[in-house]
């Protein structure tokens, strides 16, 4: 018999692994601000056309790459992040895989402009279907600058699974939400359209909630903040009378990731009980740090879901504090003593 297996080539390798990490336009507003974050960028500046379905661009400030590295940038598993096993559990930053670039470009228009402070000059890579078909010097400023456009053009059916305009517009500005509540200090813009949609000034946590949610929401947060061993836990929790029909603002930071949980959720709803009218939910913007060694961000391709070591006393805590915040601003269930 002759034998039948063989290596598929890199080009399909990345288009099978960008099926991973790019689900739609959001996915790729997600990776690309995140790199601008981890380029240490103070600036991050979002461009996105038609929902993302034919540009989102991402503009930062940051470190800039090399020559060699811009174009290394798009290998697979190609990153300057980690550089054993050991540092899966010492992050610092948000990437880690080197895959991201690799898979955008597998399925995209690329056109990467990057620029480190101490060159004259940058380098610009256009990149199509993993293929690289120009790389020169150019003229830019320091930082990089990445427009990805027409996102799944050799994909026809991802293309057409893609959702209206509104939904995916929609999980854009929640991934764009999303960094910038991790990242309060950074200003972040974004535009739909070439018209501004978001002009976030680098401030505080607080701040930075009302920013993106209206003046209406400083005086419902109540604040936060407990310090122990294994957590600390610092941020706001909406008051029980603003609690909404919707699960629309309910945020989990850990290490200035966001994350979903399931089981932390209810730990404040837990937190909540008996405070909470029937079928509102609670809202919250909680940044939880914990010793990186404790939880495993390496299980999920978006990496939205992590595993904590241990969970039980994550949740304790949690709960504790969300419930002494709350009795602090003695928003107690109120008692009926007149019966
Ligand atoms: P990862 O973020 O997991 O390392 P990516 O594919 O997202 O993988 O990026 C690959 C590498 O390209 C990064 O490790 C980084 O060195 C470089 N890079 C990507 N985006 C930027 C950026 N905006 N500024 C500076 N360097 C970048
Ligand atoms: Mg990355």
């Amino acid at each position: 018999m002759a034998d039948i297996i063989q290596l598929l080539p890199d080009h399909v390798a990345n288009q099978i692994a960008a099926g991973e990490v790019v689900q739609r336009p959001a996915s790729v507003v997600k990776e690309l601000m995140e790199n601008a974050i981890d380029a240490h960028a103070s600036e991050i500046k979002l461009l996105i056309k038609d929902a993302g379905k034919t540009l989102v661009q991402v503009i930062d400030n940051g470190s800039g790459m090399s020559i060699t590295d811009a174009r290394f940038s798009f290998e697979r598993h190609a990153t300057s992040k980690i550089k054993s096993a050991e540092d899966l559990f010492k992050l610092n930053t948000k990437g880690f895989r080197g895959e991201a670039l690799a898979s955008i470009a597998a399925i995209a228009h690329v056109e990467l402009k990057t620029k480190q402070e101490l060159d004259d000059v940058g380098t610009q890579i256009v990149i199509e279907g993993s293929e690289v078909k120009s790389q020169e010097p150019v003229v830019t400023p320091t930082g990089t600058s990445i427009a990805v456009k027409n996102l799944f053009f050799n994909i026809p059916a991802r293309r057409n699974f893609l959702k209206s305009n509104t939904v995916e517009l929609r999980h854009i500005i929640d991934e764009f939400h999303r960094v910038a509540l991790a990242h309060p200090s950074i200003q972040f813009s974004m535009y739909h359209n070439g018209s501004e949609s978001f002009h976030l000034p680098g401030s505080n946590f607080r701040q930075r909630i009302v920013n993106i949610f209206g003046i209406k929401t400083n005086e419902k947060l109540v604040p936060v903040n407990e310090a122990t061993e294994v957590l600390t836990v610092s941020g706001f929790v909406g008051k029980p009378e603003y609690a909404k029909k919707t699960r629309g603002e309910q945020f989990f930071f850990v290490n200035n990731r966001f994350i979903k949980s399931a089981y932390l959720n209810h730990a404040i709803n837990s937190a909540f009980d008996g405070l909470l009218k029937d079928g509102k939910h609670a809202s919250y913007f909680l940044d939880l740090t914990v010793n990186p060694e404790t939880i495993d961000i390496n299980i999920h391709p978006t990496k939205t879901e992590i595993k904590f070591d241990d969970e039980h006393t994550l949740y304790a805590i949690l709960r504790s504090a969300v419930k002494h915040s709350l009795g602090q601003f003695s928003i107690a269930p109120v008692l009926d003593f007149d019966r």
